[in-house]
């Protein structure tokens, strides 16, 4: 579905990803794990279109998107759940979801969507007519996803989730994910938290320092020494 080819990008012309390729595939749930300043939301940025390649390649259902506009993205099927939340705080849970759905053209629709999204998360029907800020940090967290599936996406870019939240809301989120998963959805995560992402990926890659250092199942990871090295302190 998404494939990265030889992706080059960064800042202002200095490089801060370096030659990165990786595929995710129709129905995975893929991370992309690594510690602070890795890169992980930078690729992100890239393939959402906020962020233009160096050089390489990023083809999603088979056309090129690495030149497109981030708004012509969107309504190809990719929808970015951005780091630090993001909701609009002075708004409605329910006006920012509907924000979400600005590429959906009748109201029919954008009923239907709501609806499956409240099922999804039961917690925001039930606030959806609170300010956004006065949420929870893990709720603000679960707002940001349900606004995500809003655009009823094809892929979901998922950056940083457990970003500030307590560990008992992390689990949450991340079963949130899961359920979404479940459903059908194809989900490419990056995550610091390396133990959790692999655990529920099927496919992994590690990140270090703009290069994608090893790649393999989730379980395979795990259980490589470099992860049980670098992250998980064996
Ligand atoms: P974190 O988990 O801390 O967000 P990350 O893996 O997502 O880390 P990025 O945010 O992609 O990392 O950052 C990668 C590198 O790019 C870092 O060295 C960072 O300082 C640099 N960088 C990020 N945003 C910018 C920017 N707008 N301008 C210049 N450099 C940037």
């Amino acid at each position: 579905m998404l494939k990265v080819r030889n992706l080059s990008t960064g800042y202002d012309g200095v490089p801060v990803i370096f030659d990165v390729s990786f595929e995710v595939r129709e129905g995975e749930m893929v991370s992309i794990v690594g510690s602070n300043g890795a890169g992980k939301t930078t690729i992100l940025k890239t393939i959402s279109g906020l962020l233009k390649p160096f050089s390489g390649e990023i083809e999603f259902l088979d056309k090129r998107i690495d030149r497109m506009p981030a708004h012509e993205i969107v309504k190809l099927g990719i929808a970015h759940v951005p780091e630090g939340r993001h909701v609009f705080g002075k708004m409605t849970v329910r006006d920012n979801l509907l924000l979400g759905a600005y590429t959906l053209e009748s109201d029919t629709d954008i009923k239907k969507v709501l609806e499956e999204v409240y099922e999804i998360f039961p917690r925001l029907k039930e606030r959806e007519n609170q300010k956004a800020e006065t949420l929870s940090g893990g709720e603000q967290q679960m707002l940001a996803i349900a606004r995500g599936l809003m655009s009823r996406p094809k892929l979901l870019l998922v950056d940083e989730m457990s970003l500030g939240l307590m560990p008992i809301l992390v689990d949450k989120v991340l079963d949130i994910l899961k359920e979404i998963s479940r459903r059908g959805m194809t989900i490419l995560l990056v995550e610091q938290k390396v133990q959790e992402a692999l655990e529920m990926a099927d496919r992994g890659y590690v990140l270090q320092t703009g290069r994608i250092v090893a790649e393999g199942t989730g379980k395979e990871l795990l259980e490589s020494d470099l992860v049980k090295k670098a992250y998980m302190g064996m």
